[in-house]
């Protein structure tokens, strides 16, 4: 998960892909009673600019499993998520930024794994809860 700006200058390659898959911390996942199966699949492009800032576009993808918030049977949802980043040499509060030498996308990558998550898990997109007779 790190990109090596300094080498990748050097070899005057200011852009280029990425592509691994991560086992995201169990801590991460926001939903009761839910786990993330298997890795977190993620990839993504990334571009230095003149500037040594470092755009970088993340996509992730993962399934949830756990329990329908509404009626408690099991279910699982395949999440997909993209998001650009920017990564810069000084901290602006806003953005991320890193050394100037190498990227460790690990934050990144931990952020967009919670802003990906669904507020609720459900069984299928016309459960009607726990059926009260
Ligand atoms: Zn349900």
């Amino acid at each position: 998960m790190i990109i090596d700006v300094v080498r990748q200058t050097a070899l005057k390659k200011y852009s280029g892909s990425f592509s691994f898959e991560y086992d995201c911390p169990a801590g991460l996942v926001i939903l009761p009673s839910a786990d993330i199966v298997g890795k977190v699949k993620v990839s993504g492009e990334f571009e230095i600019y003149d500037d040594d800032s470092v755009g970088v576009r993340l996509r992730l993808s993962y399934l949830l499993r756990g329990v329908c918030s509404y009626c408690l049977e099991p279910a699982e949802q395949r999440v997909e998520y993209e998001d650009d980043v920017l990564y810069l040499t000084e901290d602006d509060g806003e953005n991320y930024s890193y050394n100037g030498l190498k990227i460790d996308l690990t934050t990144a990558v931990n952020d967009a794994v919670l802003f990906s998550q669904p507020q609720i898990l459900l069984c299928s997109p016309d459960c009607k809860g726990i059926d009260i007779k």
